[in-house]
Order: C-alpha cells, then sequence, then structure tokens
C-alpha cells in the first residue's frame, strides 16, 4: 500500500515487547467488583454462580490461546501464565492484555445467562489487566503461590467477617471485632461461635480454582494393533498449587 504523508505518526508508537524467554503472567481483575457483587445480588462470602462464570470465562480464554499453560483464578481475578517461548502478538504486551482481557470480559456477558437464568446482567462490567514477566520457575510458582496465600487469607477473614454480619452484627463492628485476630483466632470463632468447620468449607472457596491442559492417554485398537497416543485436555481444579506434589504428577506444565 502507498504511503501517506500521515504515515509518520505511526512513529509514535512505543514499543512494548515483554521479555523474551520469560513466563509472561497477564492478570485480570474485575473493576468495581465490589459493586458489582452488590448490584447483582452476590451470596456472601462466596457466591458459587458468580466464581463458576468466573472459570467458564477462563477456560473459554484457554482453550482460544493455546499459549496459555496455566490459570488461576480467585474472586473477580484470573491469573494467565503464557509459556516462556510464547512470540504470541510478538509478545507485545498491550496486544496481549487487551485480547485476553476483552475475550474474558466478552465471555462474562455471553455466559451469564447460563450461570444467573433469572437475574438480569444490569450493566456491562469491565475488567483491567496487566502483564508481568517473571524469570524463572520458581518466581512463577512464588507469584501462583501469593495469589493462592491471598485467596486462603481473604476467604478465611470474609467466611468470620459474613458469619458475623449475618448474626446481626454491622460490618463496622464485625470488622472492628476481626481487626488484629490470628488464623487460629478465626477458625475457633467459626467452630465455637457458628458450627464451621474451616477445613471442611469447599475447596472451591478455601484454594481458589485453577486451569491446565491435562496429558491424557488415549488408547486406539485397529485389529491386533493398539496404538496409544498423548492429548492435553483442558481441566479445572481446586487443590494446592503451593506445594511440590501438584507440579511433580504434572511436570509438562512448566517443562
Ligand atoms: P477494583 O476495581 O479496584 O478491583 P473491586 O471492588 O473489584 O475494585 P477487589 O479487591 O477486586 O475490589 O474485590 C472484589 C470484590 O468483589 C470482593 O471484595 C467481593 O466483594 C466481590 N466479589 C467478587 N467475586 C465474588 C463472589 N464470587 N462472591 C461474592 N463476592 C464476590
Ligand atoms: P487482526 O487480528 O490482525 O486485527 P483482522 O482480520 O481483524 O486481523 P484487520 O486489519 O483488523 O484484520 O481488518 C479487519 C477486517 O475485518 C477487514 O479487513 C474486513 O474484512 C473485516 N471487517 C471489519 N469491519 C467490517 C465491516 N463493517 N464490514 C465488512 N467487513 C468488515
Ligand atoms: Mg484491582
Ligand atoms: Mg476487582
Ligand atoms: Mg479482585
Ligand atoms: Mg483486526
Amino acid at each position: 500500500m502507498a504511503n501517506s504523508k500521515y504515515e509518520y505518526v505511526k512513529s509514535f508508537e512505543v514499543e512494548d515487547r515483554l521479555l523474551p524467554c520469560t513466563w509472561v503472567v497477564v492478570r485480570i481483575d474485575g473493576r468495581s467488583f465490589h459493586r458489582f457483587a452488590d448490584v447483582h445480588g452476590f451470596e456472601k462470602p462466596n457466591d458459587i454462580n458468580a466464581l463458576n462464570l468466573m472459570n467458564e470465562c477462563a477456560k473459554a480464554v484457554m482453550e482460544d490461546l493455546t499459549d496459555i499453560v496455566f490459570a488461576y483464578g480467585v474472586s473477580d481475578e484470573y491469573s494467565f501464565v503464557i509459556q516462556k517461548a510464547s512470540n504470541l502478538y510478538k509478545r507485545r504486551s498491550s496486544k496481549l492484555v487487551s485480547v485476553i482481557v476483552s475475550l474474558f470480559a466478552a465471555s462474562y456477558v455471553f455466559n451469564w445467562h447460563t450461570h444467573f437464568p433469572d437475574k438480569k446482567l444490569q450493566y456491562p462490567p469491565a475488567f483491567d489487566g496487566r502483564a508481568v514477566c517473571y524469570p524463572d520457575d520458581s518466581i512463577l510458582r512464588d507469584y501462583l503461590s501469593w495469589r493462592q496465600v491471598d485467596c486462603h487469607i481473604n476467604n478465611q477473614y470474609n467466611t468470620c467477617l459474613w458469619s458475623l454480619i449475618k448474626a446481626g452484627k454491622s460490618k463496622d463492628c464485625a470488622n472492628s471485632e476481626l481487626k488484629g485476630t490470628r488464623a487460629d483466632f478465626k477458625n475457633e470463632m467459626l467452630f465455637t461461635q457458628f458450627g464451621i468447620n474451616y477445613n471442611e468449607l469447599p475447596q472451591l472457596f478455601r484454594k481458589g480454582s485453577y486451569i491446565y491442559r491435562k496429558k491424557v492417554q488415549n488408547s486406539t485398537a485397529n485389529g491386533t494393533q493398539i496404538s496409544r497416543k498423548s492429548s492435553f485436555v483442558v481441566t479445572i481444579d481446586h487443590g494446592d498449587i503451593i506445594g511440590d506434589t501438584f507440579w511433580k504428577e504434572h511436570p509438562y506444565i512448566l517443562g
């Protein structure tokens, strides 16, 4: 195409390629979901339909963008791990973030009715996004552990907070009762005051959700010959990703 005299404006665009050979994590987070949750009457502290919807959107993103090897989600956020060697969108940060965030938000609206058949979506939700590079596997693991620890701390706090509120306390009063208390105090409070055994709450609430491409072996018989092929199935689970067990069972994820 012929160059126009206006073409020079292209030179104002800044280079935003992410460092090569590093894990790229794109984390998206619901914009003002405190309000969004209120307006749509989310159950407190954990609305299971809202979490399932988040998970379905993350799965849709992973099924579309095959360079994403892992995703971890909690509350209104999701982190997508893009493989080190990826050259998707030439590793341009703005492209990666905007495609993931818009695909996620569009999926949220697209799938809303299947998770909330009796609730009308009141206004279009938005998500923010950012990309961060992590130079090695151990720092990437620390990043994911950070998010899962955060899930635990917030969930334990919110479970206490909403138990107090549901028992008739004001939000301010419940917050001040919990201020500065330790984990064992909160567990004890839940058990003695509300009969809740924290460790028996659903893993979805306590640990969040992760999505990965699970390696499965398929055998097909053709006469006397059996051929085995492996394939990868996008799979969601809610276990621990801080310890080594999960990663040792699935070494190919970061391999
Ligand atoms: P920001 O725009 O800065 O992210 P925010 O209001 O979204 O503001 P967050 O720190 O992201 O603040 O917190 C998200 C809030 O959304 C939670 O504190 C909670 O109130 C609500 N929320 C999200 N998911 C759920 C859910 N599944 N069940 C109940 N509440 C939820
Ligand atoms: P990329 O992902 O790189 O942007 P693309 O296929 O979206 O790839 P564009 O250069 O953005 O490529 O071009 C958008 C294309 O979408 C157009 O070439 C045209 O074929 C189609 N398109 C967009 N809007 C319309 C429209 N209103 N009517 C008909 N075709 C359209
Ligand atoms: Mg935020
Ligand atoms: Mg938010
Ligand atoms: Mg959040
Ligand atoms: Mg286009």
